[in-house]
Formats: C-alpha cells, sequence, structure tokens
C-alpha cells in the first residue's frame, strides 16, 4: 500500500463544444481495475436551444457506461436500441466486435450532470457480439450518514446488476451533511476515488472535486470524510494484465486492431451497422497518431 497519486483532470471537448474533464487515461495512471476511461460531464445548466449532442461514433473491444446524476439523456445504436437513461441510472453498452451510437440531451436547456466510464474487454472477449443494457435500478443503502449506490461489481453482499468481464467496482457516495465512513476493500484491487461535487478527505489528504487519488493495491478499508454536499466516486479492480492500447473511440490490443477499427468506420463498413434511419451526423475519426499503420 503506497501513498495516494493524485492525478488532476484536463478538459476535453466532446463536439458541439461539449465540455467534460476527463482524468483517465492519464500519464500517471492509465487504468484503473479494467475502467480505462473516466469523462465527468457537468454539473452544467444548458442555455436555451443548446444540449450535448454527440453525434455518431463507433466504439470497439470496450464497454461504454454511463452514471446519470442529473437530466435526461437519449442513446441510440446500430443494434436499434433508444433509452432513455434518467438520474440513478446505468447505461451499459458492449462494443465488442463494433457498434455505433448518438448521445443527445432529451431536451435542450436543461441540466446535465454524468460521468461516462470505459471498461476494457478482456483480449479473449474483445471480438464479443455487441449489445446494449439498461439498468434502471441499482442496489442502494445508507451508511454513517451518506447514501451509497453500487453501480457495478459487488460490494458487502450486493451485486450490482451490469453484465461486466472483469472483477471490479463502482460506488457511487453522496451526502449532504458531512459524512465519515469506512469501506470494505478487496486488497487484491486497485482503487481510485474522485470527487463529482465537494471535497473528500482521505489518509490526511484533502481531494478537490475532480481531483483523482489513485490509490493502488493493498488496502483493506478506507475511511473516508465527506464535506457536506459532497459526492465521490470510488472505482476498483484487478489490475488488468494486458497493455491496452486507446485511439479516439478504440480500445485495442495491437496497433492492427485499431487500424482496422479507423478503417472500417471511414469506409462505412456494415461492421458498425447504421443508427436509425442512418442521417445522424457521423464524427470524423482524426488521423491515425504512428506511421506504420498496420
Ligand atoms: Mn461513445
Amino acid at each position: 500500500m503506497g501513498p495516494i497519486v493524485r492525478i488532476q483532470p484536463r478538459s476535453a471537448d466532446l463536439g458541439d463544444g461539449m465540455l467534460v474533464r476527463r482524468t483517465l487515461p492519464n500519464r500517471q495512471q492509465r487504468m484503473i481495475g479494467a475502467w480505462c476511461f473516466l469523462d465527468h460531464a457537468g454539473p452544467v445548466r444548458f442555455e436555451p436551444g443548446k444540449g450535448m449532442h454527440v453525434g455518431a461514433h463507433p466504439h470497439i473491444a470496450l464497454q461504454t457506461f454511463t452514471w446519470l446524476i442529473e437530466g435526461e439523456v437519449l442513446h441510440r445504436d446500430s443494434l436499434g436500441n433508444e433509452q432513455v437513461i434518467r438520474p440513478g441510472q446505468v447505461n451499459l453498452m458492449t462494443a465488442g466486435f463494433g457498434i455505433a451510437h448518438t448521445e443527445d440531451s432529451l431536451r435542450d436547456g436543461e441540466r446535465l450532470h454524468a460521468a461516462q466510464l470505459w471498461i476494457a474487454l478482456p483480449p479473449d472477449r474483445k471480438d464479443i457480439a455487441p449489445a446494449f443494457d439498461h439498468y434502471p435500478e441499482l442496489p442502494q443503502w445508507r451508511e454513517g450518514g451518506a447514501a451509497l449506490t453500487l453501480l457495478a461489481g459487488r460490494y458487502a453482499q450486493r451485486t450490482a446488476p451490469a453484465r461486466i468481464h472483469s472483477p471490479l467496482v463502482g460506488i457511487d457516495i453522496v451526502c449532504d451533511d458531512p459524512s465519515t465512513l469506512t469501506l470494505e476493500l478487496e486488497p487484491g484491487f486497485e482503487y481510485g476515488l474522485m470527487p463529482l461535487v465537494g471535497e473528500v478527505t482521505l489518509d490526511e489528504e484533502t481531494l478537490r472535486t475532480d481531483e483523482l487519488a489513485y490509490l493502488g493495491t493493498g488496502r483493506r478499508q478506507l475511511l473516508l470524510s465527506l464535506a457536506a454536499g459532497t459526492r465521490v466516486l470510488l472505482l476498483g479492480g484487478e489490475p488488468f494484465d494486458e497493455a491496452v492500447l486507446m485511439w479516439w473511440n478504440f480500445v485495442g490490443f495491437s496497433k492492427a486492431d485499431i487500424a482496422q477499427a479507423q478503417a472500417d468506420w471511414e469506409r462505412g463498413d456494415a461492421r458498425f451497422g447504421t443508427i436509425g434511419d442512418g442521417k445522424a451526423q457521423r464524427l470524423v475519426a482524426p488521423p491515425l497518431p504512428w506511421h506504420d499503420q498496420r
């Protein structure tokens, strides 16, 4: 069990001027277990006529994991799913061999607060059939004055419904009044903790909003002190064995995996299907970051 590593967010544009804070991947820490990507959107109230509108884009070899805190977002994908996600719910899209989707505020001019994470699929499952699951109800309980929601994995006799492929956990912790609680950890898991709102103190260090603390492995317990009105995200998982490559919306285990996906998306290959009537704006992949493309 080592000291806490503090990781600062950077700003990223999802397109259409929608800014989010991204903490994973990061130079200091690429992943936490199989969690390989963490974007934090909002809390924000959009101007009239504005909202989140992320055009059609592909994914491979990962699961997108959306945790909605405020607002309503419409997900549409190339399997024909159309699902509105509301506060307290999770959407899990398994890209596997390939899928495309869009994400839009249901109505413009309203509030949005969400975390979107990606989970890398293990190498032997990277090409599984794509799927989409919506989880309207999750295990919830109270501890030390805070309300906890199990987003993914298992915690103390509870199991979240999300269909995942690696040992991992995700917990949302929120309080109105200052709260102190002790969480039981799996010593074989590495963990990360990030306030989505407010401040949390652990090991005599205080994390501000959007500061991710990487906690490593070997911990059995975690004592947290949340300031009033704080919301914290705890992520954990068994350290991921394989080196993961990430580029744009693709995860892969070789440059060839990613170059192939990029070429397939550019030429409109059936691999990524069609969303609805096919008229959704398609996002364009940036050039690959290396020269030997195969
Ligand atoms: Mn996406």
